[in-house]
């Protein structure tokens, strides 16, 4: 059987944002949805893509005259980034990230074995039983590589790793299946309730998020919502509102957590190439953190905002 394989985009250990404890967090790349709001805009193409960091760029041409495909030219000024990449003409072959002296230039997206990955999770085995941590698959949408995540999964619960998916929801039901069967926590994104202005702002309409979050609780695998507060799209009151009445209705025992806005994601948009649209959105002030939080509160329903501790919540397996 050939080996198992997945793009990456990033490993990130001691993780502590990514469920309970102490996590080693498995970044998948490729996403169904386009959240205007990505904080992870790298995650998005599930292709490698080629990163130029303006500011530690030294303008020296080395990577121009590197380039095999003619994709690399000085920029021009007028708000031109220094180096312009051609990313039709790129045919990813990194002759300019070998030739970078200052290590300007760079991949996202990595094509990994199971052995490799499997290998980096177990090095800090320790410290998710000393945590009562684990793993989590997160991304962009591991689900689009959901072979590779049951088999990751499979194989750490195997050795007494908790596992828990973090997922915008949008996927086939047989692909969520799959790796369900070998999860013990889902981290599930919510964020438009209405499923015009979904389908409108985020490119998909909500139903087949709102089908799988169905599923999954009757299926019976704990859950966690998330929502990032983005201002005035998911964080009005109107959203927030009918995401209450429907979480409450669904199992009001489900944990929500709101994740104020940041733009820290605006600079890879630049330099990928990018554009971001939410320049100039600021976080929510303590007051409106507050009253978001009550909305939740008010239905019954336990709601953090992010920072506040995740831990004994009973929704880790280990003791
Ligand atoms: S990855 Fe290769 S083809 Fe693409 S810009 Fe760099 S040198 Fe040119
Ligand atoms: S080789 Fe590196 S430092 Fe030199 S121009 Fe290219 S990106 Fe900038």
């Amino acid at each position: 059987m050939a080996t198992l394989t997945a793009n990456i985009f990033n490993i990130q250990r001691f993780s502590t944002e990514d469920g309970p404890g102490i996590r080693t967090t498995v970044f998948f790349k490729g996403c169904p949805l386009r959240c205007p709001w990505c904080a992870n805009p790298e995650s998005q193409s599930p292709f490698q893509q080629l990163a130029h960091r303006e500011s530690q760029c030294l303008g020296c041409g080395s990577c121009v005259k590197a380039c095999p495909a003619g994709a690399l030219r000085f920029g021009r000024g007028e708000g031109e980034s220094k180096i312009v990449i051609d990313r039709n003409a790129c045919n990813n072959c990194g002759a300019c990230i070998d030739a970078c002296p200052a290590g300007a230039i760079r991949f996202y997206g990595k094509i990994m074995t199971i052995d490799e990955v499997y290998n980096e999770i177990k090095k800090d085995v320790g410290y998710y039983f000393s945590s009562q941590g684990g793993i989590t698959a997160g991304g962009g949408e591991p689900l689009l590589q959901a072979d590779f995540v049951a088999e990751l999964f499979q194989r750490c619960q195997k050795i007494g790793i908790h596992t828990t998916l973090d997922t915008c929801g949008y996927a086939r039901l047989s692909e969520l299946d799959k790796v369900l069967k070998h999860t013990n926590l889902v981290l599930f994104d919510l964020k438009l309730m209405d499923r015009v202005q979904h389908k409108q702002v985020i490119g998909k309409s909500n139903d087949v998020i709102i089908r799988n979050l169905r599923h999954i609780v009757k299926q019976g695998t704990p859950v966690i919502i998330r929502i990032p507060l983005i201002p005035g799209f998911t964080d009005t009151e109107e959203n927030l509102e009918r995401a209450a009445l429907f979480i409450s209705e669904l199992d009001r025992t489900m944990h929500v957590d709101l994740l104020p806005y940041h733009n820290y994601g605006e600079n890879k948009y630049r330099m990928l190439g990018m554009k971001y649209q939410l320049t100039g959105s600021t976080t929510q002030s303590k007051e409106k953190l507050r009253e978001c939080k009550e909305i939740f509160l008010r239905h019954g329903i336990d709601c953090e905002v992010q920072g506040e501790s995740l831990k004994d919540k009973g929704l880790c397996n280990k003791s």
